[in-house]
């Protein structure tokens, strides 16, 4: 489809995590479809500080981005707000920033996409005539549970996590009370509220885009589409469009990192890494310090302070590195044994760039979908090690459905990992048969990932489909 007379907003959440699928989506309809592309981005005071590290330059004529008013929040929040609650309310008091700025735009955007924390924006694409879509770049598992919540609220008593059956969801893999997405975790916490609201209004666009392609979740894909009781809910288009995931961008120079890696035997290391967000419990640190140390594997480590340290700015800034140079956060004299081993990294890596090495034969993640997806497309298994938000669902959908990860007894949110069973699963991954089978299975996503996203793909089609609603709403 070319979409070269469409102009499209998209709104962003605040977050590398957020930003950077709404950032490739814009790309995306601009050097396939030649949509012309405005990105909204909401601000805050304290806007991460990695994003000037993101590597992702976006299509210069026809992307522009703009960043909206920062919205403060801090006299609405109180210490035991959860995140979601605290994206949402962002979202609420970006809106009239989101207005004030499309009314300004010269050319008027034709559809207005914005991801799920941003649907309350729902009236101002009805006030301006614009298309409405809503992109969650997450599974279509993920966007299920997440409409089906209002209903499962009805009928569910009790917490969900104390549950003694699988949550049933229709057409879909039924799900594990303990892997719920963070907001049905506690039914009496605002941030449930919200996630319900969320799921009400997801089904009032003109269409859902999603970052998964159809031979990846056929399942679900299918039961929206023929399942009578999702007929029944969801009544608009669902939009899989994916995978969307960030291009390896050589700029010439190398990272210490990979030139360490460019002198390491091929699949060789482990990457470890939580994501823009993860941290660990020192006591967990010092466990998968000890664990990556017995596994005797190469490894490469992006480590941040734990969770206890960001907490006491006192014990943050009292310790810094022992003698030979190991983060006072990992078990004394680490970097010292560990040298010929492995490299730790602080804070962020050049992950896309770390996972295409050829070195690189294993991840340790946290199941975050950008991460996930990444992992996939390099061909790299994965040691599935969730935290937060929809990571436990996505853990599991990559160890039952797939068969492409491995992972611990007992969700890490739940217990500490202990460090032989940390050994035990890099070995697992890394030495053993089973590591070789992932990666095996691996290689047949990858080639259904590339198939997908090419002219004539489903995916490829899917966002197609999309712009010709829009252009024809235009008509109408
Ligand atoms: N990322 C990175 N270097 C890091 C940590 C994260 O490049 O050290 C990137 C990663 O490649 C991914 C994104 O940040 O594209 C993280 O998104 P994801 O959905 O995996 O997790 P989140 O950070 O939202 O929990």
């Amino acid at each position: 489809m070319d979409g070269s007379k469409l102009h499209v907003a998209i709104l962003a959440s605040p977050g590398m995590g957020h930003l950077i699928p709404v950032l490739l989506l814009a790309n995306r309809l601009a050097t396939q479809h030649g949509v012309k592309v405005t990105v909204l981005e909401v601000t805050t005071a304290f806007s991460p500080s990695e994003s000037h590290l993101l590597k992702l330059p976006t299509e210069k004529n026809l992307v522009e981005r703009i960043e909206l008013p920062p919205v403060e929040i801090s006299h609405l929040i109180k210490p035991d707000t959860k995140v979601v609650e605290q994206l949402c309310m962002m979202l609420r008091e970006a809106l009239p920033g989101v207005r004030s700025t499309i009314s300004a735009l010269n050319h008027r955007p034709d559809a207005l996409i914005v991801d799920h924390f941003g649907t309350e924006a729902l009236p101002i694409a009805a006030e301006f005539n614009m298309a409405k879509y809503v992109y969650v770049p997450s599974t279509a598992w993920f966007v299920a549970l997440t409409i089906y919540c209002p209903v499962l609220d009805k009928e569910v008593e009790g917490q969900y996590v104390d549950q003694q059956d699988l949550l049933k969801i229709p057409g879909c893999k039924p799900i594990r009370p303990e892997d719920v997405v963070d907001p049905m975790l506690d039914r009496n916490d605002q941030q449930y509220y919200e996630y319900v609201s969320m799921g009400n209004r997801l089904t009032q666009f003109d269409g859902i885009l999603l970052n998964t392609w159809e031979d990846l979740e056929s399942t679900t894909l299918k039961a929206f589409k023929e399942n009578e009781i999702w007929r029944s809910i969801v009544k608009i288009p669902v939009h899989p469009i994916g995978p969307l995931r960030r291009p390896v961008q050589p700029d010439g120079s190398k990272s210490a990192v990979i030139e360490w890696l460019d002198k390491q035997p091929n699949d060789s290391v482990v990457f470890v890494s939580f994501g823009s967000g993860g941290m660990l419990s020192a006591q967990q640190i010092t466990e998968l310090a000890f664990g990556l140390e017995m596994s005797e594997q190469k490894f490469i480590w992006v480590v941040r302070p734990p969770t206890e340290g960001a907490a006491d700015d006192a014990f943050f800034t009292s310790k810094t590195v022992d003698s030979d140079g190991t983060p006072y956060y990992l078990p004394e004299g680490f970097s010292t044994r560990t040298g010929n081993l492995g490299r730790v990294v602080s804070m962020w890596a050049q992950q896309v760039e770390i996972l295409n090495h050829p070195s690189v034969g294993g991840f340790m993640t946290h199941c975050g979908w950008n991460s996930t997806l990444e992992s996939i497309c390099s061909g790299v298994p994965m040691i599935a090690w969730p935290l937060y938000a929809e990571q436990r669902l996505n853990a599991t959908y990559l160890v039952e459905e797939l068969g492409i990860s491995v992972r611990p007894l007992v969700l890490p949110t739940k217990n500490v990992v202990a460090r032989d069973e940390i050994e035990k699963m890099v070995r697992s991954l890394m030495d053993d048969e089973e590591g070789k089978k992932i990666s095996l299975l691996q290689f047949f996503d990858f080639l259904s990932a590339e198939n997908a996203l090419s002219k004539g793909g489903s995916s490829y089609n899917s966002l197609s489909e999309m712009l010709k609603h829009v252009a024809a709403k235009l008509k109408v």
